[in-house]
């Protein structure tokens, strides 16, 4: 019988689990694996505190730091996924590859993953010029010419980014109208190295070692053109990693976990939820660290109030 059961360990499950070492909650973490999402970086150049960490680094650097505060505290399951998660008379149950282990309280950081570009040469080009992240890898493509596919406001905002080192920024938008907010496309749009090209959806990316054009279709005009490029950044939706919660949390439209921003409360009092897993607007690790951490704070407080 635990306090609290952690499930994920990326930024926000780590975090938690630190903060709940330290408050002597008798917790258990369970998570597929360390690091979460932005293990996949090739360099990590804004987790406060560190100058530079690459993403494999970055995964070990936080179960580190868990593991040497967790003592007896804190137990942890690496490696198990969890599939469900049911409420008894008062307490509730996690289940997780066949076994059950009960709790007071429950924190949710299981984050998401990107939803991937499914066309020719997108698998075969990943991390070679094609990328799912402009604030990491953005600086890498300094003085070159790069397109961002998707018209939403994760789309403008990477170009706002990508816009202070490339050359030039075409971004492509598969329908007439963009789905990010107004302003942002204005302020976007009016920068003289940006265009956007909407209607237009990807078809093949083509290149030698590394990315070199991408290849798009317009769906008004059936045309295909290639642009020469040498970066490709997809932002076409998150998939939160929620599913297992579906039948004792209500999710919204998105997959993700409504929460109180002030505590991270979900609808269901003793579950909480921190990271890319809720219905937070902005995506970063120290936002989900951030969050993890109010949630300790305010479980705390309910198992001890
Ligand atoms: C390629 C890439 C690069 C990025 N680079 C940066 C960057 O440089 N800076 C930045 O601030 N942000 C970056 N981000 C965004 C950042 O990674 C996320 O905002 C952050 O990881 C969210 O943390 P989280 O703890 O909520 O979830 P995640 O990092 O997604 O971690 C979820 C954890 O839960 C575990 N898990 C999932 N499902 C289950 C389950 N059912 N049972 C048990 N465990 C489970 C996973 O194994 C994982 O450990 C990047 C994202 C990507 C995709």
């Amino acid at each position: 019988m635990y306090d609290l059961v952690i499930i994920g360990g990326g930024p926000a499950g780590v975090s938690a689990g630190i903060y709940a070492a330290r408050k002597q909650l008798k917790t258990l973490l369970i998570t597929e694996t360390f690091g979460g999402q932005s293990t996949e970086s090739v360099g990590i150049e804004n987790w406060i505190g560190t100058i530079k960490i690459s993403g494999a680094d970055f995964g070990k650097k936080l179960e580190e730091h868990l593991r040497a505060y967790a003592g007896k505290v804190v137990t942890i399951e690496k490696g198990k996924k969890v599939t469900n998660i049911t409420k008894n008379s008062e307490n509730f149950v996690v289940e997780a590859g066949g076994d059950k282990y009960e709790s007071k309280t429950v924190l949710i950081t299981t984050g998401s993953t990107r939803r991937k570009l499914d066309i020719l040469g997108a698998a075969e080009f990943e991390n070679k010029g094609l990328t799912y992240c402009a604030s990491c890898d953005g600086p890498l493509f300094a003085g070159q010419d790069v397109v961002i596919i998707g018209g939403g406001n994760a789309g403008f905002e990477s170009a706002a980014q990508l816009l202070n080192y490339a050359k030039s920024v075409t971004l492509l938008n598969r329908s007439d109208n963009f789905k990010a907010d107004k302003t942002t496309v204005a302020k976007v749009l009016s920068h003289p190295n940006m265009t956007a090209i909407k209607n237009a959806i990807p078809v093949s990316i083509q290149g030698n070692k590394l990315v070199e054009s991408i290849t798009y279709k317009n769906t008004q005009t059936g045309e295909e053109k290639t642009l020469p490029i040498s970066g490709i950044f997809v932002e076409i939706g998150l998939i939160p990693t929620t599913g297992f919660a579906k039948d004792i949390i209500e999710l919204n439209q998105h997959n993700q976990i409504p929460v109180d921003p002030k505590n991270q409360r979900t609808e269901v009092e003793g579950i909480w939820a921190a990271g890319d897993s809720t219905d937070g607007l902005y995506h970063q690790n120290n936002i989900a660290a951030g969050d993890a951490v109010k949630a300790l704070e305010d479980i705390y407080l309910h198992i001890h109030a």
